[in-house]
């Protein structure tokens, strides 16, 4: 008997705005968008923000093309999560198939997704017309507390506090359950309420973590966001295993998203920051919930050969210290051969011997981990990482 596997994707984090700011490119600058394949081949896309440009471009029909379509929910219409759909290609080809979920909106009423895309395509807004989507699309509407099922997958939706509303989605699987509540301000008893109903028990938990706690108490109160103290609050009390900070500030540079990453890990076991490229796995035997980072995207590596001393923190969260040799490195990164195993997304100091023209010289580099997996020699694991400074 075959396990089954979820497997999701992060194909755009950034909340608000879209942002090219070499300081943001680590954890990526698209806009929500997320793609669970369920066990049974079911494809379920979460939000159609600028990430949707990027699946499209690299897109796979589902199950082959077996699968009767793919199924995409939308939290809601604010920009940074509709503005992917006119340059999603997948849309212009005949023969694809699309199940749109989500809400009646008051300011548009009837169909109202099917308005917006109509709106979005509208000239001079865009260069062709909505005749050009020959792909088949079908719009179901979608209220709080609803509960339906694509394939063998429930789907359950409940209301979060955001402006002109959101809905947030609890998606159960063979392989595990995942809950996305992105856009949603704490504060409003019966929303937290439904909120932690909405994230009882499950596997994954994606949660607006946009704000520091503090802006949230101050210059942010009212925005219709949230932060990882609040998702950790919900995490604990709703029994969520992991929890992933997700719609980052376009403002938050990479070094932030960090600080609000160690923070979140010092007072819940299981948190990742969502990161564009970041692929997570549920129901493998043995390690439930599994993170996979993007594949390096540096050029210009070098093989050589630098004695290391590598400080950092294990999976189970003790200190290590160890001498090693950095062989493949770039101006970005290197891959760094260990026998302790890092935890993945935490730091790592890396001072390294290089020859210079005085002879021998120490260099110190703050290294961030981005992947992991198994070294070419026994006992050893291949670490990523990319250096922040
Ligand atoms: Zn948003
Ligand atoms: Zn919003």
């Amino acid at each position: 008997m075959t396990v089954p596997i979820a497997k999701l994707s992060f194909w755009g984090v950034r909340g608000s705005t879209p942002t090219v700011d070499p300081a943001t490119w680590r954890y990526g600058g698209n806009t929500p968008c997320l793609e669970l394949i369920a066990p049974d081949g079911t494809q379920i896309i979460l939000d159609c923000g600028t990430g949707l440009r990027m699946l499209g471009s690299r897109w796979a029909a589902p199950n082959g093309g077996k699968a009767p379509g793919t199924h995409i929910l939308v939290t809601h219409y604010h920009w940074d999560h509709i503005q992917g759909i006119p340059f999603f290609s997948p849309l212009y080809v005949e023969n694809n198939q699309f199940h749109f979920y989500s809400f009646r909106s008051k300011f548009l009423g009837r169909d109202s997704l099917k308005q917006v895309f109509e709106a979005q395509m509208a000239l001079p807004y865009f260069p062709v017309d909505m005749s050009a989507m020959s792909a088949r699309r079908k719009f179901k509407e979608v209220d709080g507390g609803d509960s339906f099922t694509v394939g063998e997958n429930k789907i359950t939706a409940r209301w979060l506090n955001h402006p002109q509303g959101c809905l947030g989605f609890r998606i159960e699987t063979r392989a595990g359950t995942v809950a996305y509540a992105t856009d949603n301000e704490p504060g409003d008893a019966k929303l937290d309420e439904s909120l932690r109903e909405l994230t009882a028990g499950v596997d994954i938990f994606i949660n607006d973590a946009q704000f520091t706690p503090e802006q949230l108490e101050t210059t942010r109160k009212g925005w219709g966001h949230s932060s990882w103290l609040e998702g950790v609050k919900v995490a604990r009390q709703a029994g969520a295993k992991t929890l992933v900070l997700f719609h980052h500030d376009p403002d938050s540079t990479d070094r932030m998203v960090d600080s609000i990453l160690r923070h979140a890990r010092e007072e819940f076991d299981s948190v990742f920051a969502a990161s564009e490229g970041m692929v997570i796995t549920l129901g493998a035997p043995g390690d439930p919930v599994q993170a996979h980072m993007p594949g390096t995207r540096t050029a210009l590596r070098r093989e050589a050969q630098f004695h290391a001393k590598v400080c950092g923190v294990t999976e189970g969260g003790k200190d290590f210290e160890e001498e090693t040799v950095v062989r493949d490195i770039s101006l970005q990164g290197a891959l760094i051969s260990l026998k302790h195993l890092p935890r993945l997304q935490s730091e790592l100091q890396v001072t390294m011997e290089a020859p210079g023209a005085d002879g021998v010289q120490s260099m110190n580099l703050r290294g961030y981990v981005v992947r992991i997996d198994a070294g070419p020699e026994k006992g050893h694991v291949a670490v990523g990482v990319v250096f922040t400074d």
